[in-house]
């Protein structure tokens, strides 16, 4: 039997979730709304590793999706005069390398766009007729959820109310989804601060910046990273531990004075700073956020779901969020697949077939931040030590065969009727 079925959240997950469970049974009536008005395509690098490519494949969109990244050949650290320090090349997508770029990397707003069309383009192939096909309703929100025997109605922004068989959440870290199904308290307690502060945004591109991506420690607790690859403008990346209760209290202000606080703890760095400064102050794409992890005890409740940044985000410091969000929108539609009209049963297996996928991407916590953050110009001068002996290290050891791994643990769902 078909369900009717609303995804909030038209990012990564959303578009892929849609097109997996359209595939699986095109009489489905799916609808994504998404808050922007138009697709959100903004955002730095994402890495495509561990289970993320191998997903993509199975989905007849690798390739694509591969021509679409960025060529970054791997990262050096740099001191405040520019010279490196240390070199790191760029990590197969299957292996757990030290460094910031993977084999895929990709911009994230490049795989949103990708996603969104593949979804279009899937839809005019396999929509059956109005009320059996993908649906996208932008500028428009979720006001409340109501549960009831009958399914979830939903109330939109607009005043309009319709019942659901079944919610997804893909609506990012600060997911309204999560706060109205599991409550304001559930919701803010299930975010964990990494205490880092993060400012992306792009710069103009300068002469002599190559495909390596370079990063850089200031004194301070400040890390900074440019990123130009192929492209013609950089990716900067702005993190800091210094927390001011400006900065904190930025976030539920203007981009405007998220601007400004970020200005105020940088604009004493000892690398790049005018440069940066008037990009932190000019970029037409500034996006910040503090970062950390989502951790639940549960990912559903009743007829509600959560999936990918919404119930589990590891943290864009692990570089793991999209390929979690993937798995997630995987085993989510390989479930309610395999268990048809048992919605309660799918999503009860969903969760316990992520919490080792879960587990595995948030081994991350504070304490590992304090490390990485050191704040005076000793603690600096050690990390560059250690890093330069891990960069040696990692040297040692050869390359392996780049592949697009497969990981046993990722269940078969012939259900899902994918090309692979
Ligand atoms: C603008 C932006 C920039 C980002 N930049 C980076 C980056 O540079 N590096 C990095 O590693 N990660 C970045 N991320 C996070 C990264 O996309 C995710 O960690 C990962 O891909 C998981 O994706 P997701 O689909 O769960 O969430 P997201 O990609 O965050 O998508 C969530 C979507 O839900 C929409 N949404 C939010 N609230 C509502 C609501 N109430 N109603 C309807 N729709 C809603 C958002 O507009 C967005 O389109 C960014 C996210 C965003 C939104």
């Amino acid at each position: 039997m078909p369900l009717n079925m609303l995804i909030v959240g038209a990012g990564v997950c959303g578009p892929a979730i849609a097109m997996l469970l359209q595939r699986s049974n095109p009489r489905h009536n799916i609808t994504i709304v998404e808050r922007s008005s138009t697709l959100r395509s903004t955002g730095q690098q994402i890495d495509l590793k561990n289970q993320a490519p191998h997903i993509l494949r199975k989905m007849g969109l690798l390739d694509e999706i591969k021509a679409l990244c960025v060529n970054e050949t791997g990262l050096e650290v740099v001191d405040s005069a520019g010279k490196q320090i240390a070199y790191f090349g760029a990590a197969a997508s299957g292996e757990r390398r030290i460094g910031l770029t993977s084999e895929h990397e990709i911009m994230r707003g490049d795989m949103v766009q990708a996603l969104y069309d593949a979804s279009i383009k899937q839809n005019a192939e396999l929509k059956v007729g109005p009320g059996q096909e993908i649906n996208y309703i932008f500028g428009k929100t979720i006001t409340s959820l109501d549960q009831s025997a009958q399914g979830v109605d939903v109330t939109f922004s607009d005043g309009r109310e319709h019942l659901y068989d079944l919610v997804i959440g893909a609506d990012g870290q600060y997911s309204r989804t999560r706060r109205l199904a599991f409550g304001q308290e559930i919701s803010d307690a299930s975010f964990k601060s990494l205490g880092v502060h993060a400012a992306y945004f792009s710069i103009p591109r300068i002469d002599g910046e190559g495909t390596l991506a370079r990063g850089h420690l200031a004194p301070g607790r400040k890390m900074i990273y440019t990123r130009t690859s192929d492209r013609p403008v950089t990716g900067a990346l702005l993190f800091t531990m210094q927390e001011t209760p400006r900065l904190k209290a930025s976030y539920k202000e203007s981009v405007e004075n998220q601007r400004k606080a970020f200005v105020e703890v940088f604009k004493d760095m000892d690398w790049q700073t005018d440069r940066l400064i008037s990009g932190l102050k000019n970029s037409d794409d500034f996006y910040a956020n503090e970062l950390g992890q989502i951790k639940m005890d549960r990912l559903s409740t009743g007829r509600v779901v959560l999936l990918g940044d919404s119930g589990y985000c590891p943290s864009p410091f692990t570089g793991l969020g999209t390929n979690l969000c993937l798995v997630g929108a995987y085993v989510l539609a390989g479930e309610l697949a395999r268990q048809g009209n048992d919605v309660k049963g799918a999503l009860k297996t969903y969760e316990e077939k992520m919490w080792p996928f879960i587990y595995e991407c948030q081994q991350f916590s504070s304490r590992t931040m304090e490390f990485l953050f050191p704040s005076s110009r000793l603690g600096i001068w050690a990390m560059h030590n250690l890093i330069w002996a891990m960069s040696k290290v990692a040297g040692l050891f050869p390359q392996p065969q780049k592949r697009d791994n497969h990981d046993e643990r990722l269940p078969e769902y012939p259900e899902l009727k994918l090309p692979i």
